[in-house]
């Protein structure tokens, strides 16, 4: 089971609304953590993946896409910049973007990307930093990071949706309990 981890203990910022923190032990509880998150994605939505190289970005994706209900299989667009994920039956169009070999939010821009934010799907972006001026800022921000060298398998994951607390605090719970995804 993954855990819930203290935010105020974890030193983390918390302007415009309080995070959630979960820590993984495992890549299968970062799909796992994906999948509860992504079924409660709907038309729109964008996701804004950050974190080091091998942080769990595209696990998480993988998740995220099994729970949006597209059709997979889910790996890394590193080369392709964006992947496309058609919807499955009841599911949603999941956009998988990587944006590392973006230099910045203009290449984005003059890839006519910036369409499919307003599109009729879920969008992931992985490194999303590199094109922060052009995303909306009610965005769902998940970050990944490797905490503690001598636990190769453990993240430690924040999840912050500005205005959308009670939300969060629903998936916070469900990880605490356990509550099988
Ligand atoms: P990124 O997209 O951030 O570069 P990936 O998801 O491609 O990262 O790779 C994450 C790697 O770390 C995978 O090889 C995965 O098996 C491994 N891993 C080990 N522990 C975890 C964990 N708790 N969550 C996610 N991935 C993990
Ligand atoms: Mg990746």
């Amino acid at each position: 089971m993954s855990h819930i981890v203290n935010g105020a203990k974890a030193g983390l910022e918390t302007i415009g609304s309080e995070p959630i923190v979960i820590r993984t032990e495992c890549r299968e509880q970062t799909v796992a953590l994906g999948r509860r998150i992504g079924t409660r994605l709907t038309r729109g939505a964008i996701v804004c993946l950050d974190g080091d190289l091998g942080a769990g970005k595209t696990a998480l994706t993988a998740g995220l896409a099994e729970g949006i209900g597209c059709r997979g299989p889910v790996s890394s667009p590193t080369f392709t910049l964006l992947v496309e994920h058609d919807a499955g039956p009841d599911g949603l169009p999941l956009y998988h973007f990587d944006v590392y070999r973006l230099s910045g939010e203009d290449d984005f821009l003059d890839l006519g990307f910036d369409e499919y934010l307003s599109g009729d799907g879920v969008c992931v972006i992985e490194w999303s930093s590199r094109i922060r001026p052009v995303l909306p800022t009610d965005c769902l921000q998940i970050e990944l990071t490797l905490s503690d060298p001598a636990r190769p398998d453990e993240r430690i994951i924040t999840v912050r949706w500005p205005g959308q607390a009670s939300w969060l605090r629903e998936i916070a719970r469900e990880e605490r309990e356990g509550k099988p995804c």
